[in-house]
């Protein structure tokens, strides 16, 4: 008994020297400390030691080497100040011990107490239930506006808990490993630790795909003689040339990590063997900033005097720094071997923006304007957070979005320039610079060429956005675009859309009440939304108005449910009213029919409510299972109409009138001078027609143009045909077809 107290004590002991050498290489590690920073850190490591000196973690080793190693990070990983490392030190002590935040501000103040609150907030591992989990991290992003230091602080604690994962039980390893590759790694590229990043989702995957992660490893390690070799020979002409011409400089191979192999493995469908050996070095050049730039080019001049370099594959991110702060000019080269190797040239400013983030900002904050840059992106966030998301999954979907975006860089005519996320459309373009533009968006020239709305810019492109005041947004401009904005923009349009057409969905039935000799009152309105099973007024009028409620029930219900009450005899004739006929009010929507027309549609009937012909119904796409139609008056019907209006598409059962169809028109002639201006004008003036897409191609002086439109009949067709045959240089107009699907079809009631 009394031994086993006494080799306790001396574990104690020893414990107690290797906690206090683990606190004096974080002292080490944070160079640039006045003595009132060193005397907080030290101050913080006491508060801290003593109040988890009972705690262990899962390992068995004390707790504070938690603290020290999260605040180590944030000091070497991130060239972050005593504040942090203070925080750092102190990020678990009002969470699971018995000192609050009352304390915290009485020891350090109001400023660390605020970050604290902030760490305090976000809870150690997301709740099971997904919506809570993008609730809690949207809770997150919104601390950032307080202190950015406590998303970097946290990171840095996550980036911990992942290299110390392997003593946690299987089960939470994984969701942990999960949750690190959703929400942190992402989160840590866009704040511009791509070294920290890297490691997140190396981790990641080491947990989530064990044995892939093993293998590539493993690959790796089999192979990296042959590559070290190999990078020597191609860097050793590079070096001589450099030193010959006086520069300081390091070189830098950069081994691809594990996660990047293997998505490069997965995305392009390659083995390892044609992924290991794609290589990067990166020349970093000791030099003021004065000089900085042109000491980059001038030694890109170097290297491409010994490696040819791909036009294509250069990138200046030193003229124009990424959104996140990052400067380096990038090219690919051919080495003498035949193989494309990435060469990335930089400063040593430039690089330790690189690798430690936003953090390096501080330090050279006078010198270029990424501040604004980050206050920008700062700003976006809030606007996202700002606009009502009813849904936190969606707001997270969104946020992601923008999260693993990179971006493109895009002109306006007058040659400003737009930063958009990869793969967005002139559509999110025309959102970006104004909501009004994006709403009355047809199409736009880019780089003089005609294009459609769905088309995806690419760097450099110039874009001149054409519209036309007959525009409105439809659900489908909702698979065009790539951007938060342009999406939340779009579903606020449509929301205001279903709104207006409401509006006259009310004035139809204000029409019908007085030829049945219904009166228009509170209580009859509720007696039909009661039987039409519609939770408000503006819903039935929707729906009236859409032709999804049978109105010409009308006079049953009031006969069989006595539901409605009758004006006492009038002896005035009823007058037939002209209703509008609804298919002018709902020309505009998109219509998938069911039935043989559509057999290459992958649709199937949903369980839940068995629809059947008759019904009226709608289409939900489905992540894997194509297109489900359910019930308009189904169970979920409204859940899935409301939270994912995005998925949901038209549908009903074939054999019922067609009011409207696409025609494809091709045209041939000669390329002229505003020839594409004059054909798009001839469109938006004709009455009763909308352009559904368009899009021109010119090879050698010969336009070849294709135009969708949507047209009632063939007369309306053949006068637009004639109007085209007129314009000049044009050759040939004709009808073209391509395929069933866009055979439309419109609800009547
Ligand atoms: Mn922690």
């Amino acid at each position: 008994m009394a031994e086993q107290v006494e080799s306790f004590e001396i574990d104690l002991e020893k414990e107690r020297k290797e906690i206090l050498n683990a606190f004096r290489g974080l002292l080490r590690s944070c160079k640039r400390r006045t003595k009132a920073d060193t005397a907080m850190i030290r101050k913080a490591f006491d508060v801290a030691l003593e109040a988890h000196k009972e705690m262990r973690r899962k390992s068995g080793e004390p707790y504070i080497y938690h603290p020290i190693a999260v605040a180590r990070i944030c000091s070497e990983e991130m060239g972050l100040g005593a504040r942090a490392i203070t925080c750092a030190l102190l990020h678990d002590t009002v969470e699971d011990t018995h000192i609050t935040l009352d304390d915290v501000e009485d020891l350090f103040g109001p400023k660390v107490r605020l970050i604290i609150d902030g760490l305090t907030k976000i809870p150690e591992v997301f709740d099971q239930n997904a919506s809570i989990q993008a609730e809690n991290f949207r809770k997150m992003i919104l601390t950032i506006s307080d202190d950015i230091r406590v998303v970097l602080v946290k990171i840095a604690d996550r980036l911990h808990n992942m290299r110390t994962l392997g003593s946690m039980a299987p089960d939470k390893q994984l969701k942990i490993a999960a949750e690190t590759k959703f929400l942190y790694a992402p989160l840590a590229h866009r704040l511009g630790l791509y070294t920290i990043k890297s490691e997140l989702e190396d981790l990641s995957l080491r947990y989530t795909e064990p044995r892939i992660y093993e293998q590539i490893e493993a690959n790796l390690k089999s192979t990296k003689d042959v590559r070290n070799r190999f990078i020597r020979r191609f860097t050793a002409p590079i070096k001589e040339a450099l030193s010959e011409q006086g520069y300081k400089f390091e070189i830098k191979a950069r081994t691809k990590s594990i996660s990047s192999i293997w998505r490069k493995m997965t995305t392009k469908e390659v083995p390892f063997e044609e992924v290991y050996d794609l290589f990067a070095i990166r020349i970093i050049v000791d030099t003021t900033q004065a000089l900085e730039k042109s000491d980059c080019w001038r030694i890109y001049s170097i290297v491409t005097d010994f490696y040819q370099p791909s036009p294509d594959r250069l990138r200046d991110w030193i003229s124009t720094p990424r959104a996140n702060g990052y400067e380096s000019l990038h090219t690919t080269v051919m080495s003498p071997s035949g193989k494309w190797g990435e060469v990335q040239i930089r400063s040593k400013r430039m690089d330790e923006i690189a690798e430690k983030g936003l953090a390096a900002h501080y330090k050279y904050k006078e010198s270029k304007d990424s501040d604004s840059k980050f206050d920008r992106w700062i700003a976006e966030i809030r606007d996202l957070m700002e606009s009502q998301h009813n849904n936190a999954l969606d707001f997270v979907d969104d946020f992601k979005l923008n999260l693993f975006a990179e971006e493109i860089y895009v002109f306006t005519p007058k040659g400003d320039l737009r930063v958009l996320p990869v793969s967005s459309t002139i559509l999110d373009f025309a959102y970006d610079i104004h909501t009004a533009i994006g709403d009355r968006c047809i199409g736009a020239k880019v780089n003089n060429r005609l294009v459609p709305l769905s088309y995806q810019l690419n760097s450099g492109d110039q874009v001149d956005i054409i519209t036309s005041p007959k525009q409105r947004p439809n659900e489908e401009w909702l698979r065009f675009v790539t951007t938060a904005r342009a999406k939340h923009k779009i579903k606020g349009s449509l929301n205001e859309e279903r709104k207006l057409i409401a509006q006259d969905g009310k004035e139809i039935l204000e029409r019908k009440f007085k030829q049945h000799n219904i009166r228009f009152t509170h209580e009859n309105i509720s007696a039909l939304e009661k039987f039409y099973n519609v939770n408000s007024g503006t819903e039935l009028y929707y729906r009236i108005a859409k032709g999804k409620i049978d109105l010409t029930k009308l006079r049953e219900i009031e006969n069989q449910h006595g539901l409605l009450q009758v004006k006492k005899k009038t002896k005035r004739p009823v007058k037939k009213t002209k209703v509008a006929p609804i298919s002018e009010i709902d020309q505009k929507k998109d219509t998938i029919i069911i039935g043989e027309d559509f057999k290459n549609i992958d649709y199937s009937l949903a369980k839940c409510c068995n629809p059947i012909p008759g019904d009226s119904v709608f289409g939900f796409i489905t992540i894997n299972e194509g297109i489900r139609i359910h019930r308009n008056n189904c169970p979920n019907a409204e859940h899935l109409q409301s939270k994912m209006a995005y998925r949901c598409i038209r549908a009903r059962w074939k054999g019922q009138q067609t009011v409207e169809r696409v025609a494809s028109l091709r045209l041939k002639g000669f390329d002229q001078v505003g020839l594409v201006n004059r054909l798009t004008e001839i469109v938006s003036n004709q009455h009763n027609v909308n352009i559904r897409s368009i899009s021109f191609e010119t090879i050698d002086g010969i336009f070849e143009g294709k135009i969708k439109v949507l047209v009632y009949d063939t007369y309306h067709l053949q006068e637009l045909m004639g109007k085209f045959e007129l314009v000049e240089g044009v050759q040939r107009v004709e009808r073209w077809d391509d395929g069933a699907d866009d055979y439309m079809e419109d609800t009547t009631g």
